[in-house]
């Protein structure tokens, strides 16, 4: 028999509510019919269901609470600032550092939090946050030049403002073209880079992105349903099923398991919460008032409100230097827009989940809430999330309050934020005090081109020879990295918090455990120039990620 090898297809932030219906239309033949021979079912993501956090779960067997990447930006609450995450916030040997140091031969394309790339036995092109294409995106660097000679249409994803700018049908043909292109090199990856692969995996961003952008074009059973748009979109979504289905035809040999996953759902999302102005309603945060020392003029204020409004047309990307413009925001919302010394509890940022902390005396530059004091602040702060109504219903925003050490138990608890909010369905969060106190719940207004959010449940679908045939519940996105260790016979290191699914296999996989893995001397440590970090900025905003 031959080696067994593993083939990981990542659709980020897809969702069995957008798939089915196009399965079921007929649309997608590939994805349907590697359901159908195979194991299906949702996959659970990680608190909070975000891109950063849920493929760093994937990709080292960790929680948030262990690996302690939170989202693309960190909050420290040392300065009140934030920074850019990237593959050397990941702390401990990923899966593909492991199948590499075991002799297996690794080949990626496009995996998120992968740049800057970290050595591997094979090759692999770096996922989104990789600056651009003139970034060292690849392993080893000397694949870039050839991967742009061979693929001179690469792309690392499409930006957001192509919709904004260019309209809907340019923004699909250019992720449709992205698809290809990627496709592309993904093929020449296997046939020529790494021929001998064991483990490779291929991400596609455009999932996520186009649900983003107009969720409720692309789900049939929301009220605001766009046949025209969903027309177009499916090119895209037909371009991943075909090159799906290319691959599986070429590489799904009797010891390939071929797994497609996303990294958490997606739904549609109206509204958005104003969490600080929820904080200042219960009195544990005060802006600065005009006249004062750090305070923001009415005139400023208006200013700047008008300043981010442009951002719905994407214009200040050209008023503004790169960079400037969310040191700008930053400055509004840190320095000067909350009256530090009379503030208790504050999000500086937060948007798919609420992220608050208290602002305690030793830890934040300006804390004012004694330690003695932290447990009744926190717990008060949590009664202003839970008591947050939407004034057009009456019904709650936060479906789910958690402290720290509930949703990040870890060795990286300590960095995470004193506690967290989840939405209920529809909402988001904003940390911006550029929106009076009175309008703490309103709808999306400066963001028309932003309806779609992130939801728990992701998908799950794996195919192959030694895969049941059957509907798999209770299976988690970090389950993924102990199962693709035991499929390649590999052990699994004793730290690793998921599970191996053995529910997917006709027989149970052999497990071997390594006790001698333990989590300490786990360390991060940031990789960002200032000039990678204005690029980055760029394209979260652009994504619109800030
Ligand atoms: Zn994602």
């Amino acid at each position: 028999m031959k080696q067994r090898r593993v083939l990981l297809l990542g659709l980020d932030g897809a969702t069995w509510r957008i798939l089915d219906p196009m399965i079921q239309q007929g649309h997608l033949p590939h994805l349907a019919a590697l359901r159908e021979g195979g194991a299906h079912g949702e996959l659970r993501s990680t608190i909070p269901p975000v891109t950063a956090a849920a493929w760093t779960s994937f990709q080292t067997g960790l929680l948030p609470g262990n690996h302690g990447v939170l989202d693309f930006r960190q909050h420290d609450a040392t300065t009140y600032e934030t920074y850019a995450v990237s593959s050397r916030d990941v702390p401990s040997p990923t899966l593909w550092e492991l199948a590499s140091a075991a002799g297996k031969r690794v080949a990626l394309l496009n995996v998120p939090l992968t740049y800057p790339p970290r050595a591997i036995n094979g090759a692999m092109v770096t996922g989104m946050l990789t600056p651009d294409l003139k970034a060292e995106m690849t392993y080893p660097s000397a694949l870039r030049d050839m991967l742009l000679q061979r693929v001179p249409d690469y792309r690392i994803l499409v930006s957001q403002s192509v919709f904004n700018l260019q309209g809907w049908s340019r923004f699909v043909e250019m992720s449709e073209q992205t698809v290809r292109a990627r496709a592309r090199a993904f093929r020449f990856l296997l046939e020529e880079e790494v021929p001998d692969w064991d483990l490779a995996m291929l991400h596609f961003q455009e999932t996520d992105t186009l649900q983003h952008a107009a969720y409720p074009w692309l789900d049939p059973s929301h009220p605001e349903f766009s046949p025209q748009h969903y027309e177009k979109a499916l090119s895209v979504y037909r371009a991943i099923d075909q090159e799906i289905g290319a691959l599986v035809e070429r590489y799904g040999d009797a010891d390939t398991l071929v797994i497609a996953l996303s990294d958490h759902g997606h739904g549609a999302v109206s509204r958005t919460a104003n969490v600080n102005a929820a904080l200042a309603e219960a009195g544990l945060l005060e802006l600065a008032r005009s006249g004062q020392k750090g305070s923001l003029t009415a005139l400023a204020r208006a200013a700047m409100t008008a300043l981010l409004r442009l951002d719905r047309w994407n214009l200040n990307r050209r008023l503004l230097p790169r960079g400037r413009r969310r040191r700008l925001v930053e400055q509004v919302q840190n320095s000067v827009g909350i009256a530090w010394d009379r503030t208790k509890a504050y999000m500086i940022h937060g948007w798919v989940y609420a992220y608050v902390n208290v602002n305690l005396q030793g830890r934040e530059p300006n804390g004012v809430v004694p330690p003695a004091e932290y447990e009744t602040v926190r717990q008060q702060a949590a009664d202003a999330l839970r008591a947050l109504r939407d004034p057009e219903t009456g019904k709650p925003v936060v479906s789910e309050v958690l402290f720290r050490e509930q949703a990040f138990p870890g060795i990286a608890s300590e960095e995470a934020p004193d506690l967290v909010a989840a939405p209920n369905p529809g909402y988001e969060f904003t940390a911006s005090l550029l929106q009076s106190s009175k309008a703490r719940v309103r709808r999306n207004l400066w963001r028309r081109d932003h309806t779609g959010t992130h939801s728990m449940d992701g998908i799950l679908l794996a195919h192959g020879a030694a895969v049941r045939q059957a509907q798999v519940t209770d299976a988690a996105l970090v389950d993924l990295f102990p199962t693709v260790l035991a499929w390649l016979g590999l052990p699994i290191p004793a730290y690793s918090q998921g599970q191996v699914l053995q529910t997917l296999f006709e027989q149970p996989l052999e497990v071997a455990i390594d006790d001698a893995a333990t989590l300490e001397q786990f360390s991060r440590n940031r990789a960002y120039s200032p000039e990678d970090e204005a690029i980055i900025d760029e394209r979260l905003s652009s994504l619109g990620y800030m």
